[in-house]
């Protein structure tokens, strides 16, 4: 009698652990997929709060222009603002073009680095006179009459890949272009060099491909423009192209 008490203390003390145990595996599981599931949100939020370049960016769903700063690294000239008459650069020849001397130092800088890492930038245009734009504009317009469009659509077209005088970033000197001017530019080990480097001596990609609604202007990888190191980290961190960037500062400007 003794014995057979004994066994079934046993025997349910077994059980009890095994259910015990079975719980304990039940729970285990339910806390590690539960876990998978919020983890996703909880990172979504994380980063939401975290990133300055989103918060910068939150209202910055378009770009207003209320003037040029008076940062000389700063003038935006794009497809609606044009060359202010009195900012004519003062020009110096770096190889075969040329550029707004206060910026020779940094990019001369930036090609040495570049040629010790194995990469060889070549400048392939800099600035470009009113006069030599508007050629290359009606250079444009022709090849598309050529094609058999009419003059207003010959224009049109034309002015998606080329500013008209005084619309072109490249007549403030302080815009570059790399290389041959290549659509396969972003392939190249040149263009992952700038794109890792560039904003270290002052410049940044200009147009990027994520930007075109902004800038007006398609995926450029081959043309770079000088903002100075300060602005070029900054606008790199909070992930700004110039438009963005310059409406950014003015707001900036007027709250303080
Ligand atoms: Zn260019």
């Amino acid at each position: 009698m003794k014995q057979t008490a004994a066994m079934w203390k046993k025997t349910v003390f077994c059980l009890l652990g095994l259910i015990g145990m079975v719980i304990l595996l039940a729970a285990t599981t339910a806390v590690f997929f539960l876990a998978l599931e919020w983890s996703e949100p909880d990172a979504a939020q994380a980063a939401s709060s975290a990133s300055p370049a989103q918060a910068a960016q939150s209202s910055l769903n378009t770009w207003e222009f209320t003037g040029q700063l008076e940062d000389w690294r700063l003038l935006l000239v794009n497809n609606t603002i044009s060359m202010p008459k009195d900012k004519m650069p003062d020009l110096e020849t770096v190889g075969i073009i040329q550029v707004d001397r206060r910026i020779v130092d940094d990019l001369q800088a930036m090609l040495k680095t570049a040629s010790g890492d194995g990469v060889e930038l070549t400048l392939s245009s800099g600035y470009r006179s009113e006069e030599r734009q508007e050629e290359l504009f009606q250079k444009a317009v022709e090849d598309n009459r050529f094609l058999g469009m009419n003059l207003e659509m010959a224009e049109a077209v034309a002015a998606e890949s080329v500013a008209r005088a005084g619309h072109s970033e490249h007549n403030t000197g302080l815009a570059i272009d790399f290389n041959g001017v290549l659509e396969t530019f972003d392939e190249t080990p040149e263009y992952r060099w700038l794109q890792r480097h560039a904003y270290e001596y002052g410049f940044v990609l200009r147009y990027p491909q994520e930007k075109s609604e902004l800038t007006g202007i398609r995926f450029e990888p081959w043309h770079f423009r000088y903002v100075g190191q300060e602005h070029a980290e900054k606008m790199r961190l909070l992930n700004l192209c110039l438009e963005e960037y310059v409406t950014y500062l003015t707001a900036q400007q007027n709250h303080s």
